[in-house]
């Protein structure tokens, strides 16, 4: 009888085994030709400074547009990248695609201190992150001062060593490093001073329940304390609400991201709100 269940359970696993790897290799080659045909984009959201209220950087967020599936979203496609051992070349394409739009926007005059790429943990351990943004800079002629690339803690765990000398590879080409979704990994707050991190960014987990959720408040203001103590530039994320931006301003805090500013856009439109944001700034009265 218990041999009977054992080899049903068998079969169905097999069964669903069967199933599973079908779908990544589908998956796998709908991604491969998406990569050739064209069907990942950027959208862009900017982060303003909160002191100024202009606008310091934007941040690439990459799109998926499957002519089947519609939009699939990176929390989706992202993990699966990386499980397929495909996500070096996903990033490889959005930092030289991030690097021509910069150019491409500094030469029609926009003033951007920065565009910020997302890498993957796994492309860090490949060794080949600082290779290919010094490529892509020198193939758009763009000063590495210009790029910042987010990072998030897993990305230290596996080998500490490693992912310093990487990443002191691309200080030297002038980038900036942030650590993106800051609080929410399990990594050990002695990263901080152990890598040359420029910027930390908070987690929307914590930014998003600023002020009525208990703790949550002491939190952020702790982060947004320690990181100017380390001399470090922060940005919230994932802020919605004034009274989280009003809250935020209190604490000095340098930057804020969310869909209270702006939301991620398309190309063509994240210009029109840069011309339609310069222009009501010039309109403003002076203080
Ligand atoms: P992330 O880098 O932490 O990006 C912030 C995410 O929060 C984005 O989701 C953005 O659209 C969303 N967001 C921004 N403001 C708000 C807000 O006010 N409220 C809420 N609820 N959400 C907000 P998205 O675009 O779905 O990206 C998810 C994650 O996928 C990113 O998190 C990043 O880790 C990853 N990702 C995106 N693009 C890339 C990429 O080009 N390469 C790699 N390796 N990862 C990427
Ligand atoms: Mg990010
Ligand atoms: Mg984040
Ligand atoms: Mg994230």
């Amino acid at each position: 009888r218990s041999k009977e269940v054992g080899r049903n359970s068998f079969q169905l696993y097999k069964a669903s085994m069967n199933a599973r790897s079908l779908e990544r290799l589908s998956m796998l080659s709908r991604f491969q030709s998406a990569l050739e045909c064209n069907e990942f984009e950027l959208h862009y959201q900017p982060v303003q400074c909160l002191n100024e209220e202009h606008i310091s950087s934007v941040e690439c967020l990459l799109r998926w547009q499957d002519p089947n599936l519609g939009m699939i979203s990176p929390a989706q496609f992202i993990p699966l990248a990386e499980e397929l051992g495909l996500i070096t070349k996903l990033d490889q394409w959005v930092i030289n695609r991030a690097c021509e739009k910069m150019a491409f926007w500094r030469h029609q005059g926009i003033q951007l201190q920065r565009i910020a790429i997302n890498v993957s943990a796994q492309h860090l351990h490949q060794g080949e992150l600082a290779l290919t943004v010094a490529n892509a800079l020198e193939r758009h002629q763009l000063p590495g001062s210009c790029l910042e690339i987010e990072l998030t803690e897993s990305s230290f765990i596996s080998n500490l060593h490693e992912a310093k000398s990487e990443l002191k590879k691309l200080k030297a080409l002038g980038v900036s490093i942030a650590l993106d979704d800051f609080g929410t990994g399990y990594s050990a707050l002695s990263y901080l001073t152990k890598l040359p991190i420029d910027v930390l960014k908070i987690d929307a987990s914590f930014t998003s329940k600023v002020p009525d959720e208990y703790g949550n408040s002491e939190i952020v203001t702790a982060i947004v304390a320690m990181a100017k103590a380390l001399k470090l530039k922060v940005v919230a994320e994932g802020v919605e609400k004034q009274v989280q931006k009003e809250f935020l301003k209190q604490l000095d805090c340098h930057y804020l991201q969310g869909y209270l500013f702006c939301r991620p856009l398309s190309e063509s439109h994240w210009l029109r709100f840069y011309q339609e944001h310069i222009r009501s700034n010039l309109e403003a009265p002076m203080h």
